[in-house]
């Protein structure tokens, strides 16, 4: 059982994700033999072996039905056990993105936490990537270490329990990209370079709550001479999609014409109001909320250059060259 790859049929032996609703998901080991139950009744293992991931099941007592997910590391990121704060999926995706990660990428993150972030960056740079993945808790980093084992993401994340602000990454010329979700990033930045490949650009996020961290790492990071310093906060705002009725402009004139003579006339303004009817045109409109929730942390974003005298090129050669 892999997150990295993809089934169709459900196995004894495999991670199933149980979608109950919307707010209510679990992980749940299939094994031959057991049950489960939830506030819909007992599902028997057996009955779900051999059903396609998707499918909606009915409780063996039909109190209702729940639907079978493949694992993926969206859905682990609402059900992962939290040993830690999380980073969420909107996090999640605009670090990935700008961090450059892809199939291949070396990345390092600290710490591991609860591996949430962990599951998404290996299948991002699956299969022929490496997530060097670091935490200081021993008992974190033995879980986290079992959770990628057991996930089949044991050969694509290699976890290290170590300080890493007193005892470095232990890297050096090997990570494209490096992501520290850490209480006091500025004091592995100067690590965090070593570990970059020296001979190309990378990038590399501080996760911060508050402003006054973002306000170090900014330091550091300049320091030692990243360039491209940027701050963003991911803030979540809701759609509200819905149908609005299309007024052509030279109708909405005489409505508001009329509107302002009939309120001349002293008519209430209830009954001024034209109720525009099913055959005008409707048009789809998304309205936000004014209030954006969702703050997590600020992203600070810094790209690290390779040593300028390494990489000189030798423009007289390339002269020469074109010329002959
Ligand atoms: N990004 C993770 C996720 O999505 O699940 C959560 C990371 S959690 C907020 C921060 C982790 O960093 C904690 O587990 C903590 O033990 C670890 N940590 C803090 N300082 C550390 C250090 N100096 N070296 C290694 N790990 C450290």
């Amino acid at each position: 059982m892999s997150f990295s790859g993809w089934k169709k049929y459900i196995g004894d032996g495999d991670l199933v994700i149980f979608y109950i609703n919307r707010d209510n998901l679990s992980p749940v080991w299939i094994k031959s033999g057991k049950s489960s139950t939830n506030r819909f009744g007992l599902f028997e293992h057996d009955n779900l072996i051999g059903k396609e991931f998707g499918s909606r099941v009915i409780s063996s007592n039909y109190k209702g039905f729940i639907y079978l997910l493949h694992p993926t590391p969206e859905l682990w990121t609402l059900v992962v056990p939290h040993r830690t704060q999380i980073l969420y999926l909107p996090d999640i995706s605009f670090i990935t993105t700008y961090l450059d990660m892809k199939p291949g990428s070396h990345v390092l993150e600290c710490g591991t936490g609860s591996g949430s972030f962990s599951h998404s960056i290996a299948r991002t740079i699956a299969p022929t990537g490496k997530l060097f993945s670091f935490e200081y808790h021993s008992q974190r980093a033995e879980l986290a270490a079992e959770e990628f084992r057991s996930h089949g993401l044991g050969d694509l994340i290699e976890l290290k329990h170590r300080d890493v602000c007193r005892d470095g990454f232990g890297l050096k010329d090997t990570v494209n990209a490096v992501f520290l979700d850490l209480p006091a990033p500025w004091e592995a930045i100067g690590y965090a370079k070593e570990a970059f490949k020296q001979h190309q650009t990378g990038k590399i996020c501080t996760f911060s709550p508050c402003i006054e961290q973002v306000s170090r790492s900014v330091a550091s990071l300049n320091d030692h001479g990243f360039v491209d310093i940027t701050m963003y906060e991911c803030l979540i705002r809701n759609h509200d999609v819905s149908f609005i009725q299309k007024v052509a402009f030279k109708d909405a004139i005489q409505q508001a014409k009329e509107k302002k003579e009939n309120v001349t006339l002293g008519k209430r303004k209830s009954d001024v109001i034209l109720d525009l009817d099913d055959t005008v045109e409707k048009m789809l409109v998304s309205k936000t909320n004014v209030e954006a929730r969702g703050h997590t942390s600020y992203l600070t974003f810094a790209t690290f250059l390779p040593a300028f005298e390494e990489n000189k090129i030798d423009t007289s050669a390339n002269i020469t060259a074109s010329l002959v």
